[in-house]
């Protein structure tokens, strides 16, 4: 007897801690979702994951059928050979589990588990938005019909009109509906690629290369053979790379392509570079700089002389800024002159020069040459080598101001490679107005953003990448995180969350603090210290901040600058 009442009395107590957990989980539930799930990641002891915050491939979600992920409340989210990460909501949901099983043992793939929200499978599950077309194609050959993209162009609305149209339109037409989208989404180049079964189609949107359809492998001869038709290429070649170029009438205007073939292994692979003669450059305030970063340009970009420099992979912006501060300084009595690789923007009153490695003139010959000139203002392309950067730094120290570019990780780095491009350490200082490093960032799309509360887990990490900032700089920090933002894509912004693109950035203006540290010759973690000192915030804290105030997303920031927020598991 006694037994059994000791048994009861340990079910009981089990029971009734079930019971409480469950309770808790539910009192949660009505507060954040997002901490409903670190609830039930702890319950489990598995690690919590916000997909709000990470970027998710397309491809990795796809690798299990949509149907069977939403049925069974799961995404894969990681993959690594033959493991993946799985993200569930509840991982004892007799759905879930059977679907895991079934991974496991016929398929032979091992996993390992994160707990998400609702929220954050649905997020991961609009990677199923892209569509895949095989049938309704009849292969009725080559036609060559001169047509008009306007109508099509008329007709398309979205990305995911685009997809409903391309099952509907026969193979001739193919071709001109990939460009219509294109256009139509304002993307800057198209990916052709085939595969051994399918041909993807990519379009690159606002600097990411995004998933638009899988079309049959048999449209794959009439796409390249309508390609190469246009770009005047070679038909029967299809062993070399070639490229070419064409022109596409819309009512008002020509667009041009810049169209390029490449052999693959499972055929040509097709990048065409539209190029958008629209580009009018951007306004000083429309760059994205805080206040404190604003103040900074506007006081050096008025100094007569001296360099002006900034930093960042290829495609970051560096260029576009450098046009808004010319754009501004731009008056009559200034003479500007500039040498780019090639010239990317006409602007009006200036004198551009096109130098380069394929050119007869190279950047050092043409700053040589740009010097006599009696130039005010010096835009030079890049400082890439030892002779360029030495003509800069003397144009910099005798009466002129020189813009340029060099290609560092951050703003720090921009000392350690003047010195390493045989730069005399005593004539930094002296020759440097302000370094800037910069990256580009996707706008979140006004139309589909909304607002959520995050874990709290999530919040102490934006708190102590928010503690580091220096507090010397006026710039307003939040003290508390109630919500951040994110968004799931509408028909505004193609289903794609984002539109358009800000900067963000650090930069520092020199100091006799810096120049001591350069003429001790000390390493770059002493020279970011000295530049911290003076207030500088980084790149990623900027970024933070923006995300924040609802510009973008962390999402975004992670996607650009690096680990913010780790990947569990
Ligand atoms: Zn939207």
């Amino acid at each position: 007897m006694q037994r059994v009442t000791k048994t009861n009395d340990k079910n009981q107590k089990k029971e009734l801690r079930e019971k409480i957990q469950d309770e808790t989980i539910k009192r949660l539930y009505h507060k954040s979702e997002e901490e409903r799930a670190t609830a039930i990641a702890n319950k489990f002891n598995l690690p919590y994951v916000d997909l709000n915050l990470i970027p998710v491939e397309a491809e990795i979600v796809n690798s299990i059928p949509e149907e069977d992920a939403r049925k069974a409340d799961v995404a894969v989210i990681y993959k690594v050979g033959k493991k993946f990460q799985i993200a569930v909501i509840d991982p004892e949901k007799y759905e879930t589990k059977k679907l895991l099983e079934k991974i496991k043992k016929e398929e032979g793939i091992n996993y390992n588990l994160v707990i998400v929200s609702q929220d954050s499978l649905k997020k991961a599950w609009t990677s199923y938005k892209i569509g895949t077309v095989t049938e309704k194609f009849e292969d009725s050959g080559v036609s060559l019909k001169k047509e008009d993209l306007t109508e099509f162009e008329k007709g398309i609305n979205s990305i995911i009109d685009l997809k409903k149209r391309v099952s509907e339109i026969n193979t001739t037409e193919i071709f001109n509906i990939i460009m219509a989208g294109a256009i139509k989404t304002k993307s800057s180049d198209v990916h052709i690629e085939p595969n051994l079964d399918y041909i993807r189609l990519r379009y690159r949107v606002d600097g990411v290369l995004q998933d638009i359809v899988k079309l049959p492998k048999k449209v794959h001869r009439i796409i390249v053979s309508r390609v190469k038709m246009l770009s005047k290429m070679k038909l029967n070649i299809s062993n070399i790379p070639q490229d070419g170029h064409f022109g596409i009438n819309l009512e008002n205007t020509q667009i041009n392509v810049r169209s390029s073939i490449l052999p693959s292994s499972f055929g040509e692979s097709i990048v065409l570079r539209i190029l958008s003669d629209s580009i009018t450059g951007l306004k000083l305030d429309e760059l994205g700089f805080n206040q404190y970063y604003l103040e900074k340009v506007e006081e050096q970009i008025i100094k007569p002389t001296g360099m002006i420099l900034t930093t960042g992979p290829t495609g970051s912006g560096k260029t576009t800024t450098l046009y808004s501060f010319i754009r501004r300084i731009n008056q009559p009595s200034i003479k500007i002159i500039t040498l780019e690789n090639p010239v990317e923007y006409r602007v009006e009153g200036i004198s551009q020069t096109e130098v380069g490695e394929d050119k007869e003139m190279s950047f050092a010959d043409g700053l040589k040459a740009v010097v006599r000139q009696d130039p005010d203002i010096i835009m030079v392309g890049e400082v890439r080598d030892p002779e360029t950067a030495e003509i800069s730094i003397q144009a910099a120290l005798t009466g002129h101001m020189v813009l340029s570019t060099l290609h560092t990780n951050n703003a720090a780095g921009a000392i350690p490679r003047l010195l390493h491009l045989k730069v005399n350490p005593a004539l930094i200082a002296p020759a440097i107005n302000l370094v800037i490093a910069q990256r580009l960032v996707r706008k979140l799309c006004p139309h589909c953003k909304e607002e959520y509360v995050p874990a709290q887990e999530t919040i102490d990490k934006i708190k102590e990448v928010l503690s580091n900032i220096p507090r010397n700089n006026g710039i307003k920090i939040p003290n508390e995180i109630k919500v951040i933002y994110r968004s799931s894509g509408c028909s505004k912004c193609n289903f794609i969350g984002y539109s358009g693109r800000i900067g963000i950035y650090e930069m520092f203006p020199m100091t006799s603090n810096i120049e001591k540290i350069i003429l001790k010759d000390t390493s770059s973690s002493d020279i970011m210290s000295a530049i911290r000192e003076d207030g500088m915030i980084s790149i990623k804290e900027d970024g933070v901040l923006k995300a924040l105030e609802g510009l973008t997303s962390l999402e975004e920031i992670r996607r650009v600058t690096g680990e913010i927020f780790s990947r569990k598991g």
